[in-house]
């Protein structure tokens, strides 16, 4: 049990050393481990450190420029050298030799085939295997579609202009002036002013022409490259060894959770526009730019969940001490703030953590780089520094990650307070960190978080699961200055105001990843891509398309996911699974929480994603499962879950 969020000392310490002495006493033994709440809610203390970072991390969150700039140069070097060990003919020629030699393959463990294949792939797709003038053709294809990404990217995002004398004097100033112009820089999603959100969104996505011709130019270049090597689509490629395998099965997920989904988002549509006709009744047409803006509305008005009256509930300390409880109960393993030495941290409110078992000692280290700061971008992020692995001399290299937050900083009065929201980011986050913690790969290229991206955010979400139950968030949401406990009809509160307006929203998701198939399906694309944009969204999403208008070129992540987008829902739908039906009994329980960790966590990307989908459900999930799950958490009655375990 927890006695508030400062454990004593001693206690914590005896633990650390007695884990330690299990993992064998090779490594230095630390004498100033601290419990872990404490470390978050002590007043900043004094300590720098020294940078054992990889250059991706760097080039993102150093708060000296110098560094980034420095880290990106790097990046760069790295990224012509892989590509250059993927075009090497020779290294390919002697793994093609490998995969074809039916008595040495079968004398090699799973995971080790695993990973050739995998090398085998990226070789593949530089066209190493091809003829000298399609490997030529395969070479311009890459450095074009490079290109064309890094324009894409930066056309996603820049604004849009227009004459100020359009738009009605009274609104103007929600937007930045510029002489006589007037910048639209994003959708004004949150805006109460209908007329704000409908401007925003008509010239912000007005269609750009170069930008058109930049995204129609990169999905041709994407499929030619995918033909080139032998794929029907680029689809098929990218789906090479996910979890969906092919585009038709992620279409039959979509298509079947977009059936089930129809009458719940109808409904939804219906309460959003009820709303705007109370506000709004000149003009009470449900339009795409409603959305987010009335679903927040209707959200606030039904549950009083103002999120400053959790904040007080949700110190950082009491956070990562319940952190350390479920950790503690589900798999045996503790987090201890250890003490770092000169030089080691890229900023002084850094905290590093041991990742310790309490049989096998020492498992691996994570920085907390969890405070905001200037330069540092507002995402959620973790990083790999470096990957465990099986060492030549029998040793485990442990794993080291960063995840990045960006929190208040703490004050005079009060410890940094988190909301629910970044209280369930920090859940999700650590549980990407504890999949690079747990993972026991024989090698780094598939080493704990490097898995199929449809399977990436299986334990991640999960872990929202367990920041959402009454009897997790009971252990540790305590006051910060009076102790006591979150009631609980405020965390029932919470969890339901998240099914209001759900349907709708996992539709929204369902239109856009619908989307990224199509554009990434068969060529040439038999419309232009806002022909296809407008099909899909009344197919697929059900407001109306708004002329002049081409969402899709600031679709951003069409870049970073191809064909790939619906990850996210399928992760879900899993760690839904997951939840329900290992943990939703008991949160706590060992037993599952040992089966979660052989099954699930300790073969990163070394295994068939629905081989550890199996291993931990014991059977083997249809499409019709994963939608079933994503659809039962929209109805659940939360209540339900633990009323008799009060
Ligand atoms: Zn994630």
């Amino acid at each position: 049990m927890l006695s508030g969020c400062r454990r004593a000392l001693p206690a914590a310490l005896r633990l650390a050393v007695r884990g330690w002495a299990g993992g064998g006493g090779r490594r230095r033994v630390s004498t100033s481990w601290s419990p872990v709440g404490a470390a978050f809610d002590a007043k900043q203390q004094r300590s720098r450190l020294t940078g054992q970072s990889t250059a991706d991390f760097v080039k993102i969150a150093h708060p000296d420029f110098a560094f980034r700039e420095a880290a990106e140069e790097t990046c760069r070097n790295i990224g012509t050298m892989v590509e250059k060990l993927n075009t090497n003919i020779e290294l390919c020629q002697s793994l093609k030799q490998l995969l074809a030699d039916k008595e040495v393959m079968d004398s090699l463990d799973p995971e080790t085939r695993q990973v050739a294949e995998l090398f085998m792939f990226d070789f593949e797709i530089s066209g190493i295997h091809l003829d000298e003038e399609k490997r030529k053709r395969a070479v311009d294809l890459n450095v074009k579609i490079l290109d064309l990404c890094n324009q894409f990217l930066i056309g996603a995002h820049l604004p849009n202009k227009i004459d100020k004398q359009i738009l009605p004097e009274h609104i103007r100033y929600n937007f930045a002036v510029e002489g006589n112009y007037i910048q639209i820089t994003g959708l004004h999603a949150d805006c109460s002013d209908d007329l704000v959100r409908e401007a925003a969104y008509k010239i912000f996505l007005y269609p750009n022409a170069e930008q058109l011709r930049c995204l129609e130019e990169l999905l041709t270049s994407r499929n030619h490259l995918a033909q080139l090597v032998g794929y029907n689509t680029f689809a098929h490629r990218a789906l090479q060894g996910t979890m969906a395998r092919t585009p038709e099965k992620v279409m039959q997920f979509l298509e079947t959770l977009s059936d089930r989904l129809f009458q719940r988002t109808l409904k939804d549509f219906e309460m959003m526009e009820g709303m705007k006709m109370k506000l709004n009744p000149q003009n009470s047409k449900l339009m795409p730019w409603d959305h987010p803006y009335y679903s927040g509305v209707l959200r606030a008005e039904r549950y009083n969940i103002e999120p400053s009256l959790y904040c007080p509930f949700f110190s950082l300390g009491a956070c990562m001490e319940g952190l350390n409880f479920l950790f503690n109960q589900l798999l045996g393993i503790s987090l201890y703030a250890e003490q770092t030495e000169k030089g080691e941290l890229w900023c002084e409110d850094v905290r590093k953590l041991a990742v310790v078992h309490e049989n096998e000692g020492l498992l691996g280290y994570i920085y907390c780089d969890f405070y905001q700061r200037a330069d540092k971008p507002h995402q959620d992020c973790h990083f790999t520094i470096r990957g465990g692995r099986l060492r030549k001399d029998g040793e485990y290299q442990l794993p080291v990650v960063v995840l990045m937050l960006s929190l208040p900083h703490s004050t005079k009065n009060s410890p940094t307070l988190l909301t629910p929201g970044m209280m369930e980011n920090l859940f999700h986050e650590m549980g990407h960190a504890m999949h690079s913690m747990l993972g026991r790969t024989r090698y780094q290229h598939v080493t704990g978080t490097r898995c199929p991206t449809d399977f990436a955010e299986v334990p991640s979400i999960l872990m929202e699961y367990f920041a959402s139950d009454y009897r997790v968030v009971n252990q540790f949401a305590r006051h910060f200055q009076t102790g006591q406990s979150l009631p609980k009809s405020m965390v029932s509160r919470l969890c339901e105001s998240k099914k209001i307006c759900a349907a709708a929203d996992m539709q929204l998701q369902v239109f856009y990843a619908v989307l990224d198939q199509l554009y990434h399906g068969e060529h040439p694309l038999k419309r232009s891509t806002t022909e296809i944009l407008k099909e899909t969204q009344e197919k697929f999403y059900g407001l109306p398309y708004v002329p002049k208008t081409a969402w899709q070129l600031r679709f951003s992540h069409l870049v970073g996911y191809g064909a790939k987008y619906y990850s996210y829902l399928m992760s879900r739908a899993i760690a839904s699974m997951v939840w329900k039906q290992c943990f939703v009994q008991n949160p706590f329980d060992r037993a599952m929480g040992e089966r979660y960790r052989r099954e699930m966590l300790a073969h990163g990307g070394g295994k068939e994603p629905m081989l550890m989908v199996q291993g931990m459900l014991q059977k083997s999930p249809s499409v019709e499962d994963f939608v079933d799950a994503l659809v039962s958490d929209l109805d659940q009655d939360f209540e339900t879950f633990f009323m008799d375990s009060e």
